[in-house]
């Protein structure tokens, strides 16, 4: 299987030829499909397996085909992450598979300046990628709205469980369509994420590798 078996652009496929992605990894060939006809997916899946490239791909090449530039603070794509490393993690991957498109992305995460933030947001993003609790500052500030965000990750979703993050995903999905896109990924599936997963997916697509 190749990138473009998958349903990828030559111009994605290229970029990932250059950084010797040879083929797609297991989870990358179970979740791309689904994700790229707009279904809503459940992946089990650890850090290491390519998970990263698995949700960011199809995300980018969906987004390239929408010609309309992002309105100010309000992103096509959320990505949530529990922590600032992983969310700037998968920032530097949208960076990096997306060097050929046109999109742009953004940061949103606690510990750093509101304001370049801010900024970013007010100019247009096409995807964010944040932590819920800066998150939900810009919201309450105005500097963001959800209600025409299509898009939605978790990522290492047991994780935002853990630090007790699930009541602001709870709370973030709420204000977003309930006709979205919603993709949840996790390396465990305690009761908790199972519930969550119940009541933010519509007739997900499971993917365990
Ligand atoms: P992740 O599981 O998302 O943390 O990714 C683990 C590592 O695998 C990252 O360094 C990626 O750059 C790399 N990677 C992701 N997909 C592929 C692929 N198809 N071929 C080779 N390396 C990959």
């Amino acid at each position: 299987t190749t990138f473009e078996h998958l349903g990828l652009s030559k111009a994605l496929a290229d970029v990932l030829a250059g950084l010797d992605y040879s083929q797609p990894t297991p989870i990358q060939q179970q979740a791309i499909p689904p994700l790229m006809r707009g279904k809503d997916i459940l992946a089990l899946a650890q850090t290491g397996t390519g998970k990263t490239a698995a949700f960011t791909l199809p995300i980018l090449e969906r987004l390239s085909h929408d010609k309309r530039p992002p309105l100010p603070g309000q992103p096509k794509a959320l990505i949530l992450a529990p922590t600032r490393e992983l969310a700037q993690q998968i920032a530097e991957s949208l960076r990096s598979y997306g060097r050929k498109l046109r999109l742009r992305h953004g940061i949103v995460v606690g510990g750093v300046a509101a304001r370049p933030q801010i900024k970013a947001l007010r100019d247009g993003v096409d995807v964010l990628v944040a932590t819920t609790g800066r998150l939900l500052d810009h919201i309450e500030q105005g500097h963001v709205r959800l209600q025409n965000t299509g898009i939605l990750v978790l990522d290492e979703a047991d994780r935002m469980f853990d630090m007790g993050f699930i009541r602001d995903v709870r709370k973030i999905a709420a204000m977003m369509p309930a006709e979205r896109q919603t993709a949840l990924f996790s390396a465990t599936m305690p009761d908790e994420i199972a519930k969550l997963s119940r009541e933010i997916l519509t007739e997900p697509v499971r993917v365990e590798i």
